[in-house]
């Protein structure tokens, strides 16, 4: 199993970043390992600045490569909601050098993933709600509506590369409003006013 996530898929969340809007897909990896256990956080060492980024997680349930974008509905059938946990420091370090961003973003426990999923067919593909919560606050708030590149056009991009396989993750990018953690916050994340996971930072 694989987990590929998207970088910069909202305009808002790309302008906060100061990044330019991206006119193909930008995607990375994390590792199976970096699936977080559990409802606890350990906030690692190596970092003193660990951002929350709220995203829409699609499961890939049929082996493929090189699908047609008319064809990309056929290999997902459920929706689920996640963190892609982001060491902001190290990652401005690693932008800078123009270096990779693993470390900054695929080490262990940095992806936080609903234990449920919703099937597609209960949602409105086209504008999925979903928000996340620091300690009861608001502190993100999405909409499928505004993806830069809709699920079906990245699963057809994304496959010219890599063949997808039954059970990838992909993690669709984060709308604005991404921020810090401290140790004690209670994270919680939901699509459609329903709660899909609750999480606490240690
Ligand atoms: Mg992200």
């Amino acid at each position: 199993m694989k987990i590929i996530c998207i970088g910069r898929n909202y305009a808002d969340h790309a302008k906060e970043m100061k990044s330019e809007l991206p006119k193909e897909p930008v995607f990375f990896f994390k590792p199976d390992l970096a699936i977080l256990r559990g409802y606890k956080f350990y906030k690692p060492e190596f970092t003193n600045e660990i951002h929350y980024e709220v995203e829409l997680v699609v499961k890939i349930n049929r082996v493929g490569k090189h699908i047609d974008e008319k064809f990309a509905h056929k290999y997902y059938n459920q929706i689920g909601l996640g963190i892609d946990f982001t060491a902001r420091d190290i990652q401005r370090e690693c932008k800078a050098k123009g270096l990779p961003w693993e470390k900054a973003k695929a080490f262990e426990n940095s992806a936080v993933l609903s234990k449920s999923f919703i099937d597609k067919n209960e949602l409105n593909l086209n504008n999925i709600q979903f928000y996340l919560t620091q300690n009861d606050q608001k502190v993100q708030v999405g909409t499928s509506a505004d993806m830069i590149f809709n699920i079906d056009q990245i699963i057809a991009y994304i496959s010219q590369f890599v063949t997808l396989k039954i059970g990838d993750l992909i993690y669709t990018g984060t709308p604005a409003g991404v921020g810090p953690v401290k140790i004690g916050d209670k994270l919680k994340g939901y699509i459609n006013n329903e709660e899909m996971f609750a999480i606490e930072i240690r």
